[in-house]
């Protein structure tokens, strides 16, 4: 039933059938946020479309060890000399220490991820923890012959790399004439062509994030951060690899050089890029200072649309488009995917209370194959989505008798709808809609205790009242009228 799953690797530009190195347990690192600003809607995409690949593999029955690291210094400004960590600037425009600013805004990332009812990962290593392993990592790729130390800084190689390896193979640029292009820049940097990268840089003098090493005081790059932690706690090779689309050029075409100069082997097997979140088309980032908080988003306040959303419906905006397409967001589409939530959540209760038949109309199993089918091929949740909303048709059919299910059909059905959408997609239970069943039933047991009341069914009215107050909810009766309980 549960078929078998097939990925997109960006590297081959296909579709593969998923194989894991060791068979049953699956390596999986993802670049995690730069800290230096609160985490956006379009970072958040990519968290939460990850958090599905995790949860799909589990599913599936694979030891999976999840690796979402903390880029907590060596995030530059740009790819020149004097270029500054953003950390630091936020931190002096801030007035506030550099772990300060760490430790603010990883705190509002947890927060945000655990609001969005993602799976924490299994491990998630800070960049300023692992200082010594980068510089290790280093010392390899100089010992090799592919970094050259220059006033205090180490710089990979890139036209060396090239003439061995293919650099750049990832996003698949045209190195050469990049190459070729930056010759005339020679002589005019510390680095011998524009295209190579900082490994290591040396600290100025007002730079409070440095740490001692072979080099002289400075900080590691960003590259080299991701290939260390990796490597580390993943080892050489591992099987998943991912992040948004704009970290293929160049974090992950560097960290593939790196790590095949440092341990002669490609890092990932599988590598998965999401596209990108954006508003009015325009792609949301924090340097376009078009960023959508998801807290205003949820809480209506300081937001551009005019209510909050759920965060359960906000995900399943996100996923009801392929993680590969990009997305638009809008106050309709959200909205939409509202409704749709609690469309979803209806169709749950509705089936909590069938009343299963000798046989069934339609093929729950095929239902049911078809929602696997999605889900295997490169986690369409869009199609899987789609699915879904086509049963809740069904489901009303059902509830009218227009369609009927039998028990066996019926148990399967309950089970799998739930797998799909708390398990594999993670929404959660809607409070608020339940609520109003809640108060729904409790109109119900007004009413009735009314008519006892004007029946003179003493007994019967102060039984409710009674029952009502043993769980805390309390009924006052007016002249009138009962008024309704707070709940
Ligand atoms: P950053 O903190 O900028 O390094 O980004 C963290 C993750 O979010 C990376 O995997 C980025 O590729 C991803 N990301 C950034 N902007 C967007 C966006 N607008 N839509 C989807 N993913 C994004
Ligand atoms: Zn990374």
């Amino acid at each position: 039933m549960k078929g078998e799953l097939k990925i997109y690797n960006s590297i081959t530009k296909n579709k593969e059938i998923f194989s894991p190195i060791n068979n049953e347990s699956v390596g999986m690192y993802v670049c995690g946020p730069t800290v230096y600003n609160f985490v956006h809607l379009g970072n958040c995409r990519t968290f939460v479309f990850f958090d599905i690949v995790y949860r799909y593999l589990i599913h599936l029955g694979y030891k999976v060890r999840y690796v979402r690291n903390i880029t907590d210094v060596g995030h530059l400004e740009d790819d020149t000399e004097d270029s500054e960590d953003k950390l630091l600037k936020k931190a002096r425009l801030e007035n506030l220490e550099p772990r300060e600013i760490a430790q603010k805004y990883t705190y509002y990332f947890h927060m945000i991820l655990l609001r969005l009812n993602t799976l924490p990962p299994n491990i998630e290593p800070t960049a300023t923890g692992h200082i010594a392993e980068q510089i290790e990592m280093i010392e390899d790729i100089i010992n090799d012959g592919f970094a050259y130390i220059s006033n205090g800084s180490v710089y990979f190689d890139v036209v060396k790399y090239n003439e061995k390896y293919s650099y750049g193979k990832l996003s698949r640029r045209d190195i050469e004439k990049l190459i070729h292009n930056s010759r005339e820049l020679k002589g005019q940097s510390e680095k011998k062509n524009s295209q190579d990268f900082a490994l290591w840089k040396k600290a100025s003098k007002n730079h409070i994030m440095r740490w001692k090493s072979p080099w002289g005081e400075g900080f590691p790059g960003w590259h080299i951060e991701c290939s260390a932690m990796s490597k580390t706690y993943l080892g050489d090779s591992f099987d998943i690899h991912g992040g948004g689309m704009d970290l293929k050029f160049p974090h992950h075409d560097c960290e593939i050089a790196q790590s095949n100069i440092a341990n002669r082997s490609e890092p990932g097997k599988y590598w998965m890029h999401t596209n990108m979140l954006t508003l009015n088309g325009d792609k949301m980032s924090k340097s376009k200072g078009n960023v959508l908080l998801p807290s205003d988003l949820f809480s209506g306040e300081n937001s551009i649309f005019k209510k909050g959303f759920s965060p359960s419906a906000v995900k399943l905006f996100m996923l009801q488009a392929h993680y590969r397409s990009t997305l638009d967001i809008s106050e309709e589409a959200l909205e939409a995917a509202e409704k749709g939530y609690i469309k979803l959540m209806k169709a749950l209760s509705v089936l909590d209370r069938l009343a299963p038949s000798e046989e069934s109309t339609f093929d729950v199993k095929k239902w049911v194959d078809s929602c696997y089918e999605a889900i295997n091929d490169d986690f369409n949740t869009s199609v899987l989505i789609a699915n879904l909303f086509n049963l809740t048709k069904i489901i009303n059919r059902l509830e009218l008798k227009t369609e009927s299910i039998s028990k066996e059909d019926l148990t399967l059905l309950s089970e799998k709808i739930r797998v799909f959408i708390f398990e594999i997609l993670g929404l959660e239970q809607s409070v608020s809609y339940e609520k109003d069943r809640l108060k729904e039933v409790l109109n119900i047991l007004i009413e009735v205790r009314n008519n006892a009341r004007k029946n003179r069914d003493w007994k019967l009215s102060d039984q409710i009242r009674d029952k009502l107050n043993d769980i805390g909810i309390s009924l006052k009766d007016g002249e009138n009228q009962t008024d309704f309980p707070e709940l």
